[in-house]
């Protein structure tokens, strides 16, 4: 039996971003928004949103970058810009989600909506939705029941016996192993609330 949880939807969210090799880009831009939309019954994915997003201040994807995460120049050429998939985005929560469902964004660490989304919707003077706002870093989850504050998700994926899928550093298959993660998490009997709010 699984952990009864008080929301209907998980959304587990993890971007990817402009980056060089021990240097910062500014600003850091996302280029890639993936979100996966979890049953908080069943664990089941029963939606997907995905997209790449075309950085403009730095169009040019280091090759850095494109190793860490194999998004390719051409993804990115030919994906929209940030505002474009950002409007996306929130027709995808009011339409596939539902503003008046219970759901929880999930990440692993802070970084994803404390910094990068507040940052990238400052750049074009985008209000930051309530909604996103409050999320649970699934790392907390992990530290209560497991006793140890990990660095990243592999040795979550290890700690719980699960098998890591698709590629490092690619959003999309970051949030699959996330979602993997917080379902054993859920049959170990887990209730997951949120971690942090800003203002
Ligand atoms: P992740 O979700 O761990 O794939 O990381 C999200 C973003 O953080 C990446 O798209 C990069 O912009 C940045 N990042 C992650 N790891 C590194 C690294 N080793 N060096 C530089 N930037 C990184
Ligand atoms: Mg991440
Ligand atoms: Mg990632």
């Amino acid at each position: 039996m699984k952990k009864a949880q008080r929301y209907d939807y998980f959304l587990v969210l993890d971007f990817e971003a402009t980056c060089d090799d021990g240097k910062k880009i500014n600003p850091q831009e996302i280029i890639e928004f993936p979100v996966l939309k979890v049953n908080a019954k069943t664990y089941e994915v029963e939606d997907t949103f995905q997209q790449f997003v075309r950085p403009v201040h730095h169009p040019n994807l280091t090759a850095f970058c494109t190793h860490l995460t194999t998004i390719t120049q051409e993804e990115v050429n030919s994906a929209k810009v940030f505002q474009e998939v950002f409007q996306d985005f929130r027709q995808w929560m009011e339409e596939k989600v539902g503003l008046d469902k219970r759901f929880l964004f999930v990440t692993c660490g802070d970084w994803d909506l404390k910094t990068m989304l507040p940052s990238q919707c400052a750049l074009y003077n985008i209000p930051v939705p309530p909604y996103c706002k409050v999320w649970l870093n699934i790392k907390k989850s992990y530290a209560i029941k497991k006793g140890d504050y990990v660095k990243g998700m592999y040795p979550m994926l290890d700690g719980l016996n699960l098998k890591a899928v698709g590629t490092p550093h690619r959003g999309i298959d970051d949030c699959k192993n996330i979602a993997n993660i917080l379902r054993a998490l859920a049959n170990l009997q887990c209730e997951f609330l949120p971690t942090y709010y800003v203002e």
